[in-house]
């Protein structure tokens, strides 16, 4: 750590969801030593977003020594830009989803102009392994987060990959079932790994596996259309064959993701984030099956296969604040 850092040990990371806006002030060994969270909607303008955020922020700012303490803040947002700071056409965000929105400069401008930087809340996951996490130490790793959605964080020969747009690694949306049988994207395009492992995606593919057969399951006992993937985790580890094989077919399709992916970058691993991976085995026994099955021999055997070792709740914002370490 350089001497600036020591006259100033804290970085503010935002977790920006699209439910709520969690705050972290953290030092840099990524222990956070305050918190604050409003809700993300509810503001028809990004002007009267930073205005709550930053009433918010001020009472915890001053509870670690004021603004003069503070190096710089990072934010983890969907469709943020790295390179310039924005969130840009966000679906989920009322007051950024129909144009861009300089959030990175109006919170820059609010907190005595200290440098803030932003990207997507997949590529503050893979920040947030380097720099406190199980890719401590990694060059080259994929980080893959399943939730909502199927996003990623590519790190290769050390940094982050941001692409010529502040953009890359959208591996959620490469196309895993072509043609008219592929299910329709939330992004337009049919088929993409997302519709299938993502938290959605096996909530759908067990409708389907439901009204396919007449076997026999506990899921049967549930309400098909809200049916959930803790659902079919939790009927999986009571033995439940059908929620089991549902498990089987999703990680089999990372798995078989996971093996192009590999002759794309040559991770040393890939670490699997998000609360799906809760179902430990389930999943990634298949994942690494089918990796194996499918990747090219001269990549064999050399990834590791981890789940994130940051503890769920507070990783989003630590992994926000290394996005802060980095400027
Ligand atoms: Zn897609």
């Amino acid at each position: 750590m350089n001497e600036q850092n020591n006259m100033k040990p804290y970085v503010i990371g935002l977790d920006l969801g699209g439910t709520n806006s969690v705050f972290g002030i953290v030092d840099a060994r990524g222990e956070i030593k305050a918190t604050t969270a409003i809700k993300t909607g509810g503001f028809t303008s990004a002007e009267a977003y930073v205005d709550a955020a930053v009433s918010a922020l001020e009472p915890v700012i001053e509870q670690v020594g004021g603004l003069g303490t503070i190096k710089s803040m990072g934010i983890g947002a969907p469709n943020a830009n790295y390179y310039k700071g924005t969130i840009e056409f966000a679906p989920n965000l009322p007051w950024a989803h129909d144009g861009i929105v300089p959030l990175a400069e109006m919170f820059s401008e609010r907190l005595g102009n200290i440098p803030v930087a932003m990207t997507n809340d997949a590529n503050a996951a893979a920040l947030g392994e380097m720099v406190y996490g199980v890719a401590r130490g990694m060059k080259n790793f994929i980080v893959i987060t399943l939730g909502t959605g199927v996003g990623s964080g590519i790190v290769v020969n050390g940094q982050l990959l941001y692409g010529h747009d502040g953009f890359a690694g959208e591996l959620g949306h490469v196309t895993m079932v072509r043609g008219e049988e592929g299910r329709l994207c939330g992004c337009g395009r049919t088929g993409c790994l997302e519709c299938y492992c993502s938290a959605t995606g096996v909530a759908r593919t067990a409708r389907e596996m439901l009204s396919k057969t007449t076997r026999p399951s506990l899921l049967r006992e549930l309400d098909s259309e809200t049916i959930t993937s803790l659902d079919v985790s939790i009927a999986a580890e009571k033995g439940d064959e059908l929620a089991k094989e549902i498990y089987d077919f999703t990680g089999h399709m990372l798995g078989e993701a996971c093996a192009d992916f590999a002759a794309f970058s040559s991770p040393e691993a890939f670490i699997f984030f998000g609360g799906m991976v809760k179902a430990g085995e389930l999943i990634m026994k298949p994942i690494r099956d089918a990796y194996d099955q499918h990747v090219m021999p001269i990549f064999r055997g050399k990834a590791q296969f981890l789940v994130s070792g940051l503890d769920g709740a507070s990783a989003a914002v630590l992994g926000a604040s290394a996005v802060g370490w980095e400027i």
